[in-house]
Protein backbone atom coordinates (compact mmCIF):
# COMPACT_ATOMS: atom_id res chain seq x y z
CA UNK A 1 0.00 0.00 0.00
CA UNK A 2 1.34 3.50 -0.97
CA UNK A 3 1.33 6.24 1.83
CA UNK A 4 -1.64 8.30 1.15
CA UNK A 5 -4.94 8.94 2.84
CA UNK A 6 -7.56 7.02 1.09
CA UNK A 7 -10.82 8.83 1.12
CA UNK A 8 -13.65 6.73 2.02
CA UNK A 9 -17.18 7.23 1.52
CA UNK A 10 -18.70 8.09 5.11
CA UNK A 11 -22.08 6.45 6.62
CA UNK A 12 -23.61 10.03 7.00
CA UNK A 13 -22.89 10.87 3.59
CA UNK A 14 -19.55 12.32 3.51
CA UNK A 15 -15.79 11.36 3.26
CA UNK A 16 -13.70 9.79 5.56
CA UNK A 17 -10.31 10.14 5.08
CA UNK A 18 -7.90 7.43 6.09
CA UNK A 19 -4.23 7.55 6.20
CA UNK A 20 -1.94 4.27 4.78
CA UNK A 21 -0.88 3.56 8.55
CA UNK A 22 -3.97 3.08 9.67
CA UNK A 23 -4.81 1.02 7.14
CA UNK A 24 -2.41 -1.12 7.39
CA UNK A 25 -2.99 -1.53 11.31
CA UNK A 26 -6.22 -2.48 10.41
CA UNK A 27 -4.83 -5.31 7.66
CA UNK A 28 -2.73 -6.38 10.06
CA UNK A 29 -4.88 -6.85 12.58
CA UNK A 30 -6.82 -9.38 10.42
CA UNK A 31 -6.09 -13.01 9.71
CA UNK A 32 -7.72 -12.73 6.03
CA UNK A 33 -6.97 -9.61 3.64
CA UNK A 34 -7.28 -6.14 3.23
CA UNK A 35 -7.61 -5.43 -0.49
CA UNK A 36 -7.69 -2.06 -2.40
CA UNK A 37 -7.67 -1.52 -6.28
CA UNK A 38 -5.41 -3.67 -8.13
CA UNK A 39 -4.39 -5.99 -5.80
CA UNK A 40 -4.56 -9.36 -6.54
CA UNK A 41 -8.02 -10.94 -5.77
CA UNK A 42 -9.42 -7.07 -6.24
CA UNK A 43 -11.81 -7.67 -8.89
CA UNK A 44 -13.48 -11.02 -8.15
CA UNK A 45 -14.16 -9.28 -4.61
CA UNK A 46 -15.90 -6.26 -5.79
CA UNK A 47 -17.65 -8.19 -8.68
CA UNK A 48 -21.70 -9.01 -8.30
CA UNK A 49 -24.24 -11.25 -10.71
CA UNK A 50 -26.00 -8.46 -12.17
CA UNK A 51 -24.03 -5.94 -14.42
CA UNK A 52 -25.96 -2.98 -14.02
CA UNK A 53 -24.62 -2.64 -10.92
CA UNK A 54 -22.42 0.50 -11.17
CA UNK A 55 -20.56 0.73 -7.78
CA UNK A 56 -17.14 -0.08 -6.35
CA UNK A 57 -15.66 0.05 -3.00
CA UNK A 58 -12.73 1.63 -1.50
CA UNK A 59 -11.56 -1.14 0.34
CA UNK A 60 -12.68 -4.61 0.73
CA UNK A 61 -11.63 -6.70 3.90
CA UNK A 62 -11.40 -10.49 3.65
CA UNK A 63 -12.31 -11.91 7.19
CA UNK A 64 -11.34 -14.83 7.98
CA UNK A 65 -12.39 -15.09 11.08
CA UNK A 66 -15.60 -14.22 12.95
CA UNK A 67 -12.94 -12.23 15.08
CA UNK A 68 -11.84 -10.36 11.82
CA UNK A 69 -15.23 -9.60 11.17
CA UNK A 70 -15.90 -8.16 14.62
CA UNK A 71 -12.46 -6.59 13.94
CA UNK A 72 -13.61 -5.02 10.78
CA UNK A 73 -17.45 -3.72 11.98
CA UNK A 74 -15.58 -2.01 15.21
CA UNK A 75 -13.25 -0.24 12.56
CA UNK A 76 -16.42 0.65 10.00
CA UNK A 77 -17.98 2.12 13.55
CA UNK A 78 -15.34 3.69 15.08
CA UNK A 79 -14.49 5.86 11.35
CA UNK A 80 -18.27 5.90 10.68
CA UNK A 81 -17.74 4.33 6.99
CA UNK A 82 -20.18 3.12 4.92
CA UNK A 83 -20.14 -0.75 5.24
CA UNK A 84 -21.54 -3.30 3.28
CA UNK A 85 -21.41 -7.27 3.48
CA UNK A 86 -20.94 -9.57 0.44
CA UNK A 87 -21.75 -12.93 0.17
CA UNK A 88 -22.93 -14.84 -3.15
CA UNK A 89 -22.81 -11.38 -4.44
CA UNK A 90 -26.14 -12.00 -6.61
CA UNK A 91 -28.74 -9.74 -4.68
CA UNK A 92 -29.46 -7.97 -8.27
CA UNK A 93 -29.91 -4.41 -6.10
CA UNK A 94 -26.30 -4.98 -6.18
CA UNK A 95 -26.95 -4.70 -2.22
CA UNK A 96 -22.96 -6.02 -1.78
CA UNK A 97 -21.00 -3.64 -2.48
CA UNK A 98 -21.25 -0.14 -0.59
CA UNK A 99 -20.07 2.56 -3.12
CA UNK A 100 -16.80 3.93 -2.51
CA UNK A 101 -17.09 2.46 1.02
CA UNK A 102 -15.94 -0.39 3.16
CA UNK A 103 -17.03 -4.22 1.62
CA UNK A 104 -16.36 -6.93 3.52
CA UNK A 105 -16.28 -9.83 0.84
CA UNK A 106 -17.25 -13.09 3.54
CA UNK A 107 -15.81 -15.49 0.55
CA UNK A 108 -13.05 -16.70 2.98
CA UNK A 109 -15.51 -18.22 4.95
CA UNK A 110 -16.22 -21.55 3.05
CA UNK A 111 -16.48 -24.22 5.49
CA UNK A 112 -19.47 -26.58 6.00
CA UNK A 113 -19.31 -29.06 8.84
CA UNK A 114 -22.36 -31.70 8.55
CA UNK A 115 -23.35 -34.07 11.42
CA UNK A 116 -24.90 -36.64 10.07
CA UNK A 117 -26.38 -37.92 13.41
CA UNK A 118 -27.66 -34.52 14.51
CA UNK A 119 -28.72 -34.08 11.23
CA UNK A 120 -27.29 -29.94 11.17
CA UNK A 121 -24.75 -28.63 8.66
CA UNK A 122 -22.59 -25.67 10.11
CA UNK A 123 -22.19 -23.06 7.28
CA UNK A 124 -19.73 -20.58 6.56
CA UNK A 125 -20.92 -16.95 5.65
CA UNK A 126 -19.02 -17.29 2.59
CA UNK A 127 -20.81 -20.29 0.94
CA UNK A 128 -22.67 -20.84 -1.96
CA UNK A 129 -25.67 -23.66 -2.35
CA UNK A 130 -23.57 -25.81 -4.20
CA UNK A 131 -20.68 -26.12 -1.33
CA UNK A 132 -24.14 -26.90 1.50
CA UNK A 133 -25.67 -28.95 -1.34
CA UNK A 134 -22.64 -31.19 -1.87
CA UNK A 135 -21.00 -31.20 1.58
CA UNK A 136 -24.94 -33.10 2.91
CA UNK A 137 -26.06 -34.96 -0.02
CA UNK A 138 -22.34 -36.99 0.45
CA UNK A 139 -25.38 -37.80 3.55
CA UNK A 140 -28.21 -38.08 1.61
CA UNK A 141 -29.16 -35.02 3.36
CA UNK A 142 -30.64 -31.72 2.48
CA UNK A 143 -31.50 -28.59 3.79
CA UNK A 144 -34.04 -26.12 2.16
CA UNK A 145 -31.92 -23.47 -0.50
CA UNK A 146 -32.34 -22.17 -3.85
CA UNK A 147 -31.84 -23.61 -7.31
CA UNK A 148 -28.84 -21.64 -9.42
CA UNK A 149 -25.62 -23.35 -7.32
CA UNK A 150 -23.42 -20.17 -6.60
CA UNK A 151 -26.18 -18.00 -5.11
CA UNK A 152 -24.81 -17.05 -1.89
CA UNK A 153 -26.39 -19.20 1.09
CA UNK A 154 -26.26 -15.91 3.50
CA UNK A 155 -28.24 -13.25 1.56
CA UNK A 156 -30.70 -16.04 0.32
CA UNK A 157 -31.23 -17.45 4.06
CA UNK A 158 -31.04 -13.61 5.49
CA UNK A 159 -33.76 -12.66 3.24
CA UNK A 160 -35.83 -15.96 3.65
CA UNK A 161 -35.08 -18.31 0.50
CA UNK A 162 -37.01 -20.61 -1.68
CA UNK A 163 -36.42 -23.78 -3.69
CA UNK A 164 -37.52 -27.33 -4.76
CA UNK A 165 -37.77 -28.09 -1.05
CA UNK A 166 -39.82 -25.18 -0.33
CA UNK A 167 -43.22 -26.89 -0.39
CA UNK A 168 -41.78 -29.92 2.80
CA UNK A 169 -39.99 -27.78 4.69
CA UNK A 170 -40.33 -24.15 4.23
CA UNK A 171 -38.55 -21.07 4.10
CA UNK A 172 -34.71 -21.42 4.17
CA UNK A 173 -34.99 -19.55 6.94
CA UNK A 174 -37.64 -21.81 9.25
CA UNK A 175 -34.73 -24.34 8.39
CA UNK A 176 -31.94 -22.13 11.12
CA UNK A 177 -31.43 -23.67 14.33
CA UNK A 178 -28.79 -21.09 15.00
CA UNK A 179 -26.73 -18.53 14.02
CA UNK A 180 -23.43 -16.69 14.98
CA UNK A 181 -23.46 -13.01 14.38
CA UNK A 182 -21.35 -9.80 14.91
CA UNK A 183 -23.46 -7.14 16.15
CA UNK A 184 -22.76 -3.68 15.32
CA UNK A 185 -21.17 -2.93 18.58
CA UNK A 186 -18.63 -5.67 17.71
CA UNK A 187 -19.75 -8.39 20.09
CA UNK A 188 -19.73 -12.21 18.45
CA UNK A 189 -22.92 -13.00 19.58
CA UNK A 190 -25.06 -16.49 19.38
CA UNK A 191 -28.62 -16.36 18.16
CA UNK A 192 -31.38 -19.07 18.55
CA UNK A 193 -34.78 -19.33 19.75
CA UNK A 194 -33.55 -19.03 23.20
CA UNK A 195 -30.31 -16.96 22.97
CA UNK A 196 -31.19 -13.55 21.64
CA UNK A 197 -34.62 -14.84 20.29
CA UNK A 198 -35.51 -10.92 19.10
CA UNK A 199 -32.50 -11.32 17.16
CA UNK A 200 -32.98 -14.89 16.19
CA UNK A 201 -36.68 -13.71 14.89
CA UNK A 202 -35.62 -10.73 13.13
CA UNK A 203 -32.82 -12.23 10.75
CA UNK A 204 -34.84 -14.70 9.65
CA UNK A 205 -36.00 -12.80 6.51
CA UNK A 206 -35.15 -9.19 7.62
CA UNK A 207 -32.11 -9.90 5.73
CA UNK A 208 -28.37 -8.09 6.28
CA UNK A 209 -30.09 -5.63 9.04
CA UNK A 210 -28.96 -6.63 12.41
CA UNK A 211 -25.65 -8.08 11.66
CA UNK A 212 -23.25 -9.92 10.13
CA UNK A 213 -23.75 -13.76 10.58
CA UNK A 214 -20.35 -15.47 10.46
CA UNK A 215 -22.08 -19.14 10.71
CA UNK A 216 -25.41 -20.90 9.92
CA UNK A 217 -26.74 -23.68 11.12
CA UNK A 218 -29.10 -25.33 9.21
CA UNK A 219 -31.50 -28.50 9.80
CA UNK A 220 -30.81 -31.21 7.27
CA UNK A 221 -33.32 -33.21 6.09
CA UNK A 222 -33.36 -36.97 4.35
CA UNK A 223 -33.13 -35.97 0.50
CA UNK A 224 -32.40 -38.03 -2.81
CA UNK A 225 -29.96 -38.47 -3.41
CA UNK A 226 -31.95 -39.22 -6.18
CA UNK A 227 -34.78 -37.62 -7.50
CA UNK A 228 -37.25 -37.19 -10.59
CA UNK A 229 -36.53 -33.56 -12.05
CA UNK A 230 -35.86 -31.84 -15.11
CA UNK A 231 -37.55 -29.94 -17.99
CA UNK A 232 -40.15 -30.56 -20.65
CA UNK A 233 -41.83 -28.33 -22.99
CA UNK A 234 -44.32 -27.07 -25.76
CA UNK A 235 -44.94 -24.81 -28.34
CA UNK A 236 -46.14 -21.66 -26.86
CA UNK A 237 -48.90 -21.86 -29.25
CA UNK A 238 -50.26 -24.30 -26.55
CA UNK A 239 -50.14 -22.09 -23.39
CA UNK A 240 -53.62 -21.99 -22.35
CA UNK A 241 -53.95 -25.88 -22.39
CA UNK A 242 -50.25 -26.23 -20.68
CA UNK A 243 -50.80 -23.67 -18.08
CA UNK A 244 -54.18 -25.32 -16.96
CA UNK A 245 -52.69 -28.50 -16.46
CA UNK A 246 -49.97 -27.30 -14.82
CA UNK A 247 -52.73 -25.45 -12.64
CA UNK A 248 -54.43 -28.71 -12.32
CA UNK A 249 -51.17 -30.14 -11.45
CA UNK A 250 -50.28 -27.89 -8.47
CA UNK A 251 -53.48 -28.07 -6.92
CA UNK A 252 -53.17 -31.71 -6.59
CA UNK A 253 -49.37 -32.42 -6.30
CA UNK A 254 -47.87 -33.52 -2.92
CA UNK A 255 -45.37 -31.93 -1.00
CA UNK A 256 -43.00 -34.12 -2.59
CA UNK A 257 -43.66 -32.30 -6.02
CA UNK A 258 -42.52 -28.90 -6.59
CA UNK A 259 -43.19 -27.17 -10.14
CA UNK A 260 -42.89 -24.27 -11.85
CA UNK A 261 -44.29 -22.97 -15.23
CA UNK A 262 -42.02 -20.78 -17.48
CA UNK A 263 -43.06 -19.19 -21.19
CA UNK A 264 -39.57 -17.73 -22.79
CA UNK A 265 -37.62 -17.69 -26.00
CA UNK A 266 -36.36 -21.51 -26.22
CA UNK A 267 -32.11 -21.49 -25.21
CA UNK A 268 -29.53 -23.07 -27.31
CA UNK A 269 -29.32 -25.87 -25.20
CA UNK A 270 -28.29 -29.11 -26.43
CA UNK A 271 -31.82 -30.80 -25.36
CA UNK A 272 -33.63 -28.34 -27.26
CA UNK A 273 -34.07 -29.12 -31.17
CA UNK A 274 -32.11 -26.89 -33.39
CA UNK A 275 -34.88 -25.74 -35.07
CA UNK A 276 -36.54 -24.23 -31.74
CA UNK A 277 -33.85 -22.41 -30.62
CA UNK A 278 -35.19 -19.06 -30.10
CA UNK A 279 -38.77 -19.75 -30.82
CA UNK A 280 -41.43 -19.02 -28.15
CA UNK A 281 -41.77 -22.14 -26.05
CA UNK A 282 -44.01 -22.68 -22.39
CA UNK A 283 -41.80 -24.87 -20.00
CA UNK A 284 -42.53 -26.94 -17.02
CA UNK A 285 -39.61 -27.12 -14.74
CA UNK A 286 -40.20 -30.39 -12.08
CA UNK A 287 -38.51 -31.50 -8.84
CA UNK A 288 -40.20 -34.76 -7.42
CA UNK A 289 -38.17 -35.71 -4.60
CA UNK A 290 -40.32 -38.87 -2.87
CA UNK A 291 -42.51 -41.89 -4.43
CA UNK A 292 -44.66 -42.43 -7.12
CA UNK A 293 -42.97 -39.52 -9.31
CA UNK A 294 -44.38 -40.69 -12.65
CA UNK A 295 -48.13 -41.28 -11.57
CA UNK A 296 -47.84 -37.74 -10.26
CA UNK A 297 -46.70 -36.29 -12.89
CA UNK A 298 -48.43 -38.12 -15.28
CA UNK A 299 -51.07 -34.90 -16.31
CA UNK A 300 -47.73 -33.47 -18.02
CA UNK A 301 -47.25 -36.71 -19.77
CA UNK A 302 -50.74 -36.82 -20.95
CA UNK A 303 -50.38 -33.51 -22.70
CA UNK A 304 -48.22 -35.23 -25.37
CA UNK A 305 -45.94 -34.89 -27.80
CA UNK A 306 -43.38 -31.71 -26.09
CA UNK A 307 -40.53 -30.83 -27.52
CA UNK A 308 -38.60 -31.97 -25.75
CA UNK A 309 -38.59 -34.08 -22.37
CA UNK A 310 -35.60 -34.20 -19.94
CA UNK A 311 -37.60 -35.34 -16.90
CA UNK A 312 -36.21 -38.30 -15.21
CA UNK A 313 -33.77 -39.46 -12.36
CA UNK A 314 -30.76 -37.49 -11.65
CA UNK A 315 -28.82 -36.75 -8.13
CA UNK A 316 -30.29 -34.22 -6.52
CA UNK A 317 -26.91 -31.92 -6.85
CA UNK A 318 -27.38 -32.20 -10.56
CA UNK A 319 -30.96 -30.72 -9.96
CA UNK A 320 -29.65 -28.51 -8.20
CA UNK A 321 -27.52 -26.77 -10.51
CA UNK A 322 -29.27 -27.53 -13.61
CA UNK A 323 -30.21 -24.20 -14.35
CA UNK A 324 -26.99 -22.81 -14.04
CA UNK A 325 -26.55 -22.05 -17.44
CA UNK A 326 -29.39 -20.04 -18.00
CA UNK A 327 -28.35 -17.42 -15.24
CA UNK A 328 -25.11 -16.69 -16.12
CA UNK A 329 -22.73 -14.19 -14.19
CA UNK A 330 -22.22 -10.57 -15.94
CA UNK A 331 -25.87 -10.00 -17.80
CA UNK A 332 -27.81 -7.21 -16.92
CA UNK A 333 -30.79 -7.16 -14.96
CA UNK A 334 -34.14 -6.57 -14.36
CA UNK A 335 -36.76 -8.61 -12.20
CA UNK A 336 -40.64 -7.90 -11.23
CA UNK A 337 -42.45 -10.14 -9.17
CA UNK A 338 -45.47 -10.96 -6.59
CA UNK A 339 -46.46 -13.26 -3.85
CA UNK A 340 -50.22 -15.10 -5.11
CA UNK A 341 -52.18 -16.45 -2.97
CA UNK A 342 -53.81 -18.73 -5.81
CA UNK A 343 -54.06 -19.26 -9.26
CA UNK A 344 -56.94 -18.74 -11.78
CA UNK A 345 -57.62 -18.38 -15.18
CA UNK A 346 -57.99 -15.26 -14.64
CA UNK A 347 -54.58 -15.05 -13.61
CA UNK A 348 -52.99 -17.75 -16.36
CA UNK A 349 -54.44 -15.54 -18.73
CA UNK A 350 -52.80 -12.33 -17.78
CA UNK A 351 -49.85 -13.75 -17.31
CA UNK A 352 -49.60 -15.55 -20.64
CA UNK A 353 -50.56 -12.24 -22.26
CA UNK A 354 -47.51 -9.98 -20.51
CA UNK A 355 -45.07 -12.90 -20.54
CA UNK A 356 -45.31 -12.78 -24.42
CA UNK A 357 -44.27 -8.49 -24.12
CA UNK A 358 -41.23 -9.89 -21.90
CA UNK A 359 -39.81 -12.35 -24.86
CA UNK A 360 -36.01 -11.75 -25.46
CA UNK A 361 -33.22 -14.10 -25.52
CA UNK A 362 -32.21 -14.19 -22.30
CA UNK A 363 -35.46 -12.91 -20.91
CA UNK A 364 -38.42 -15.30 -19.01
CA UNK A 365 -41.49 -15.43 -17.34
CA UNK A 366 -42.11 -17.73 -14.20
CA UNK A 367 -45.03 -19.00 -11.94
CA UNK A 368 -43.43 -21.30 -9.76
CA UNK A 369 -45.17 -23.38 -6.48
CA UNK A 370 -44.41 -22.76 -3.05
CA UNK A 371 -47.43 -23.47 -1.31
CA UNK A 372 -47.08 -26.35 1.52
CA UNK A 373 -45.05 -26.44 4.54
CA UNK A 374 -44.55 -22.45 4.02
CA UNK A 375 -47.97 -21.45 4.38
CA UNK A 376 -47.70 -22.99 8.38
CA UNK A 377 -47.00 -20.54 10.92
CA UNK A 378 -44.60 -22.84 13.09
CA UNK A 379 -42.11 -20.76 14.97
CA UNK A 380 -42.08 -18.04 12.43
CA UNK A 381 -39.24 -15.67 11.62
CA UNK A 382 -39.44 -12.37 9.93
CA UNK A 383 -39.91 -13.58 6.17
CA UNK A 384 -43.76 -14.11 7.17
CA UNK A 385 -45.28 -13.94 3.76
CA UNK A 386 -47.32 -17.40 5.01
CA UNK A 387 -50.44 -16.57 2.86
CA UNK A 388 -47.71 -17.36 -0.54
CA UNK A 389 -48.93 -20.20 -2.54
CA UNK A 390 -46.80 -19.13 -5.37
CA UNK A 391 -44.43 -16.38 -6.72
CA UNK A 392 -44.46 -14.98 -10.59
CA UNK A 393 -43.31 -12.29 -12.54
CA UNK A 394 -40.76 -11.35 -14.85
CA UNK A 395 -37.05 -11.67 -15.09
CA UNK A 396 -35.79 -9.21 -17.98
CA UNK A 397 -32.25 -9.98 -18.90
CA UNK A 398 -29.80 -8.44 -21.76
CA UNK A 399 -25.94 -8.42 -22.48
CA UNK A 400 -24.18 -5.30 -21.40
CA UNK A 401 -23.59 -4.25 -25.11
CA UNK A 402 -27.62 -4.20 -25.98
CA UNK A 403 -29.70 -1.52 -24.84
CA UNK A 404 -32.21 -2.83 -22.29
CA UNK A 405 -35.09 -0.48 -22.53
CA UNK A 406 -37.62 -2.04 -24.26
CA UNK A 407 -37.22 -5.27 -21.96
CA UNK A 408 -37.31 -2.95 -18.86
CA UNK A 409 -40.83 -1.16 -20.52
CA UNK A 410 -42.04 -4.80 -20.99
CA UNK A 411 -41.43 -6.29 -17.23
CA UNK A 412 -42.79 -3.28 -15.96
CA UNK A 413 -45.96 -3.69 -17.90
CA UNK A 414 -46.12 -6.83 -17.05
CA UNK A 415 -45.94 -7.03 -13.43
CA UNK A 416 -48.46 -4.05 -13.30
CA UNK A 417 -50.83 -6.43 -14.66
CA UNK A 418 -50.14 -9.23 -12.15
CA UNK A 419 -50.61 -6.76 -9.31
CA UNK A 420 -53.96 -6.79 -8.90
CA UNK A 421 -53.83 -10.84 -8.31
CA UNK A 422 -51.05 -10.48 -5.65
CA UNK A 423 -50.78 -11.06 -1.45
CA UNK A 424 -50.00 -8.04 -1.21
CA UNK A 425 -46.37 -9.08 -0.19
CA UNK A 426 -43.38 -9.26 -2.25
CA UNK A 427 -40.07 -11.41 -1.52
CA UNK A 428 -37.13 -8.66 -1.15
CA UNK A 429 -34.77 -10.73 -2.00
CA UNK A 430 -36.27 -9.94 -5.70
CA UNK A 431 -36.31 -5.79 -5.30
CA UNK A 432 -34.10 -3.88 -7.11
CA UNK A 433 -32.00 -0.82 -6.25
CA UNK A 434 -35.30 1.51 -7.65
CA UNK A 435 -37.38 0.09 -5.29
CA UNK A 436 -38.19 2.14 -2.64
CA UNK A 437 -38.94 1.54 1.18
CA UNK A 438 -42.63 1.40 0.83
CA UNK A 439 -42.02 -2.01 -0.89
CA UNK A 440 -39.68 -3.40 1.85
CA UNK A 441 -41.86 -2.61 4.36
CA UNK A 442 -45.00 -4.54 2.03
CA UNK A 443 -42.36 -7.53 2.00
CA UNK A 444 -42.53 -7.93 5.92
CA UNK A 445 -46.63 -6.77 5.98
CA UNK A 446 -47.21 -6.82 9.88
CA UNK A 447 -43.95 -7.68 11.04
CA UNK A 448 -41.95 -4.35 10.04
CA UNK A 449 -42.91 -2.10 12.97
CA UNK A 450 -41.21 -5.26 15.10
CA UNK A 451 -38.28 -5.13 12.63
CA UNK A 452 -37.51 -1.80 13.18
CA UNK A 453 -37.98 -2.32 17.35
CA UNK A 454 -35.28 -5.08 17.11
CA UNK A 455 -32.96 -2.86 14.60
CA UNK A 456 -33.40 -0.18 17.17
CA UNK A 457 -32.10 -1.86 19.72
CA UNK A 458 -28.72 -3.36 17.90
CA UNK A 459 -28.07 -1.24 14.94
CA UNK A 460 -29.34 2.33 16.11
CA UNK A 461 -27.22 3.75 14.21
CA UNK A 462 -27.57 2.38 11.00
CA UNK A 463 -24.19 1.16 10.40
CA UNK A 464 -26.03 -1.66 8.24
CA UNK A 465 -27.49 -0.03 5.85
CA UNK A 466 -26.42 -0.92 2.43
CA UNK A 467 -29.07 -3.27 1.99
CA UNK A 468 -33.34 -3.41 1.82
CA UNK A 469 -33.03 -1.06 4.76
CA UNK A 470 -35.19 -1.14 7.73
CA UNK A 471 -35.22 1.87 9.80
CA UNK A 472 -34.31 2.05 13.26
CA UNK A 473 -36.95 4.27 15.45
CA UNK A 474 -35.31 7.80 16.50
C1 LIG B 1 -29.44 -16.42 -10.49
C2 LIG B 1 -30.20 -16.21 -9.22
C3 LIG B 1 -30.98 -17.23 -8.73
C4 LIG B 1 -31.69 -17.06 -7.55
N1 LIG B 1 -32.46 -18.08 -7.09
C5 LIG B 1 -33.10 -17.95 -5.92
C6 LIG B 1 -33.85 -19.03 -5.39
O1 LIG B 1 -33.93 -20.10 -5.98
N2 LIG B 1 -34.47 -18.84 -4.21
C7 LIG B 1 -34.38 -17.67 -3.52
O2 LIG B 1 -34.96 -17.58 -2.44
N3 LIG B 1 -33.69 -16.63 -4.00
C8 LIG B 1 -33.05 -16.74 -5.18
N4 LIG B 1 -32.33 -15.69 -5.67
C9 LIG B 1 -32.32 -14.42 -4.94
C10 LIG B 1 -31.27 -14.48 -3.84
O3 LIG B 1 -31.85 -15.04 -2.70
C11 LIG B 1 -30.76 -13.07 -3.52
O4 LIG B 1 -30.16 -12.54 -4.67
C12 LIG B 1 -29.77 -13.09 -2.36
O5 LIG B 1 -29.57 -11.77 -1.93
C13 LIG B 1 -28.46 -13.71 -2.78
O6 LIG B 1 -27.60 -13.87 -1.70
P1 LIG B 1 -26.05 -13.56 -1.87
O7 LIG B 1 -25.37 -13.87 -0.60
O8 LIG B 1 -25.55 -14.19 -3.12
O9 LIG B 1 -26.15 -11.99 -2.09
P2 LIG B 1 -25.17 -10.77 -1.82
O10 LIG B 1 -25.44 -9.85 -2.96
O11 LIG B 1 -23.78 -11.18 -1.58
O12 LIG B 1 -25.73 -10.18 -0.48
C14 LIG B 1 -27.02 -9.64 -0.44
C15 LIG B 1 -27.27 -9.03 0.91
O13 LIG B 1 -27.32 -10.06 1.88
C16 LIG B 1 -26.81 -9.58 3.11
N5 LIG B 1 -25.72 -10.45 3.53
C17 LIG B 1 -24.92 -11.22 2.77
N6 LIG B 1 -24.08 -11.91 3.56
C18 LIG B 1 -24.35 -11.57 4.83
C19 LIG B 1 -23.85 -11.94 6.10
N7 LIG B 1 -22.90 -12.84 6.24
N8 LIG B 1 -24.37 -11.36 7.20
C20 LIG B 1 -25.35 -10.43 7.11
N9 LIG B 1 -25.87 -10.05 5.93
C21 LIG B 1 -25.38 -10.62 4.81
C22 LIG B 1 -26.34 -8.17 2.90
O14 LIG B 1 -27.33 -7.26 3.31
C23 LIG B 1 -26.17 -8.11 1.40
O15 LIG B 1 -26.39 -6.82 0.91
C24 LIG B 1 -31.61 -15.83 -6.84
C25 LIG B 1 -30.81 -14.81 -7.33
C26 LIG B 1 -30.11 -14.99 -8.51
C27 LIG B 1 -29.29 -13.87 -9.05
Amino acid sequence: MNARTFEVAGLDGGRVGLTSDRLERFGSMLEGSLLTAGDDGWDEAVGVWNAMVAKTPALVARPASARDVAAAVRFAADHGLLLSVKGGGHNIAGTAIAEDGLTLDMSLMREVAVDPVARLARVGAGCLLGDVDRATQAHGLASVLGFVSDTGVAGLTLGGGFGYLTRRFGWAADNLEEVEIVTADGKILTADREENADLFWAIRGGGGNFGVVTRFTFRLHEVGPLVTGGLTAWSADRADEVLATYMELTASAPRTLTAAAMIRLAPPAPFVPQEWHFKPVVGILVCHCGPNAEADLEPLRDLGEPLFDVIGEQPYSAQQSMLDHLEPKGMHQYWKSEFLPGLSGAYLDTFRDAAEGVLSPLSFSIVFHLGGALNEERDGGAVGNRDAEFISGFTGTWRPSEDGGGIVAKVREGWERIRPFSTGGNYVNFQLAEDDSARTADAYGDGYERLRRVKSEYDPENLFTVNRNIRPFR
